[in-house]
């Protein structure tokens, strides 16, 4: 089991225990995920996923995943397909409770029936603009349709014939029948049903009429038993209404679902809501749901984020009732801090320059031995010969004083490998430097007579012979933000142009050779990479997750 040190602590949990003190849900706790199938999970469904359960493991109880598959025309077996692998992708289980909303189309019908009865619903004939317009506003009450004191067997027909297809979209609605002066809006006589002769992609053709939201959710946590409904600070003002519909139909208040409401996660520099994400992969603007830019789960994963970075995550933001912005850098750390310790380090030079060491015979070919990460062990050998790249960066003809790294007449040791010393520059007719001449000092390998010879600069490197040829994708923030990370509203206006940009011919150790998609390295005061699902057996891809320079973990230590 995880360490649950958030969730011990938080309000929700706290509330579970006041309940269980109180000597309600003596059946154990249950809770769910309740997903709508409209789009791909993103980093905030994350949250709530390892919330919910998160409280179920930690309570010793159950968790369901529910697909609330209430509004036809938005939803896809695609997005059903893939929030399920997300969720078993971040370690967790519902077992074999996975429903849907649609499961419970019967018994929602008839508990419609029940509250016509009761004289508690009623068909309206009004448009969706009148509706909308009687409602009133927050501080002046609704007005009553012409339609609300229709009898309960014209209410009882006129349903079973909504039911029966007889009538058109939009043209009648069934309204819970509460109160059009209450303060609450969403008490107003709520909307229960509405016709959509629409194809729903589980129950086909057989339904014309389908529950709102707000009438399927608390019933379908009824329905199942769920004892802590745990869900985003927007529905706080919808519980009234949740709380009349279970009274209306005699639920025992001491076993039916307790809401409890915490604030939804909102991340710097990151959109967190399904609609513009997909309006981002309708429009072509990234490569798909998991372009590795997106903040959907999928899109992480191939970025190279870890199931174990994103729980930390999760448990590292706490659960807290006032909205608030988590600064993204802080997701950033706690990939780096994953991948710190799990990532094997290799040396790739993305910006290759030619080095010859002169020095060191032609044909010649050895083999060094390099650590793999100092926190688990492990070795490898890496080749070496006298033709070798360092990164472009790493020289410098004219350099500042505290340049550490290569220069004209300068020594740098080579990372596992000699310290070298530049000869000779050799440039193009344009005058750029396509190529050094060095020499090395032939003893000063590990074990050798001068390898401990004081260097400030220490580089990586690649044998020519033997490198691999790779394509590296370089990220940034898809958006841009105001200071303070805040994607604007027109968020389309603000794309970042510079969010991808690739490498075409980085070079890299032969020891990633055929590795597969989802292996990280660390490349050495590079960053962090991935090895992307578009590598062949002819091109490794490779994206890079994140760089080395953590300013979460910086800014955390000053306060
Ligand atoms: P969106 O507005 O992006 O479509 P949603 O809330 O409509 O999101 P659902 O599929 O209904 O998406 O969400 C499933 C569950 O995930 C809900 O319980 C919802 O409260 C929760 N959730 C969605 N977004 C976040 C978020 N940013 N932080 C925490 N929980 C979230
Ligand atoms: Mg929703």
């Amino acid at each position: 089991m995880a360490e649950y040190t958030t969730i011990a602590s938080n309000f929700v949990q706290n509330a579970i225990e006041e309940d269980l003190k109180n000597g309600k849900y003596t059946e154990g706790i249950h809770t769910r995920f309740p997903p709508e199938p409209n789009g791909y999970l993103h980093i905030g469904h994350a949250k709530s996923i390892c919330l919910n359960f998160g409280l179920a493991e930690y309570n010793h109880g159950l968790c369901n995943l529910r697909f609330d598959d209430t509004n036809p025309t938005k939803e896809d077996t695609e997005y059903v397909d893939s929030i399920q692998a997300d969720i078993h992708w971040l370690g967790f289980s519902w077992q074999n409770r996975m429903f849907y909303a649609s499961d419970y189309f019967d018994k929602l019908y008839d508990y419609a029936v029940e509250l016509i009865r009761k004289g508690l619903a009623y068909v309206d004939d009004l448009t969706a603009a009148e509706i909308k317009a009687y409602r009133g506003t927050l501080t002046e009450p609704g007005k009553e349709s012409p339609y609300r004191n229709r009898s309960v067997e014209e209410n009882l027909d006129l349903f079973a014939r909504m039911k029966a297809g007889e009538f058109s979209d939009g043209e009648k609605v069934l309204r819970a029948k509460i109160d059009m002066a209450a303060p609450n809006m969403v008490l107003r006589d709520t909307v229960i049903y509405r016709i959509a002769h629409t194809h729903h992609h589980r129950t086909g053709d057989k339904w014309c009429i389908y529950p709102m939201y707000d009438f399927a959710h608390p019933l379908s946590d009824a329905i199942e038993g769920i004892t802590h409904s745990v869900c985003t600070l927007e529905f706080e003002e919808h519980r009234p209404f949740y709380d009349w519909l279970l009274d209306s139909l005699g639920f025992d208040p001491n076993s039916r679902p307790r809401q409890i409401e915490f604030a939804r996660l909102n991340l710097t520099n990151t959109i967190t809501s399904k609609r513009k994400l997909r309006q981002l992969v309708e429009e072509g603007i990234v490569r798909g749901w998991d372009d590795p830019r997106m903040p959907t789960i999928s899109g992480l994963r191939r970025r190279g984020y870890t199931p174990a970075s994103l729980r930390n995550f999760c448990e590292e933001i706490g659960v807290a009732k006032g909205n608030s912005l988590v600064d993204v850098a802080m997701l950033e750390h706690c990939v780096r801090d994953d991948l710190n310790e799990h990532a094997d380090r290799v040396m790739a030079v993305l910006h290759p320059l030619k080095v010859v060491i002169t020095n060191y015979p032609e044909g010649q070919e050895e083999y060094l031995v390099a650590d793999n990460n100092p926190m688990h062990g492990g070795s490898r050998f890496v080749p070496f010969s006298r033709e070798i790249y360092i990164e472009q960066e790493d020289f410098m003809e004219e350099p500042p004083k505290k340049f550490f790294r290569l220069k004209p007449g300068g020594e740098v040791r080579l990372k596992h490998a000699y310290i070298i010393k530049c000869e000779e520059v050799i440039k193009d007719a344009s005058g750029q430097v396509v190529e050094l001449h060095c020499t090395a000092d032939l003893d000063s390998k590990t074990g050798g007579a001068t390898a401990g010879r004081k260097i400030k600069g220490t580089v990586h490197w690649v044998a020519a012979k033997t490198a691999l040829k790779a394509e590296v994708r370089m990220y940034d923030y898809l958006l841009e933000t105001d200071e303070d990370g805040n994607v604007p509203a027109d968020f389309l206006n603000a794309l970042n142009k510079n969010s991808l940009k690739v490498i075409g011919d980085a070079l890299i150790e032969p020891s990633v050779k055929l590795t597969a998609a989802g292996t990280h390295y660390q490349f050495l005061r590079e960053g962090y990479f991935v090895v992307d699902p578009d590598t062949t057996p002819d091109k490794l891809v490779f994206n890079r997750v994140v760089g080395l320079r953590d300013s979460w973990a910086k800014a955390a230590k000053k306060g």
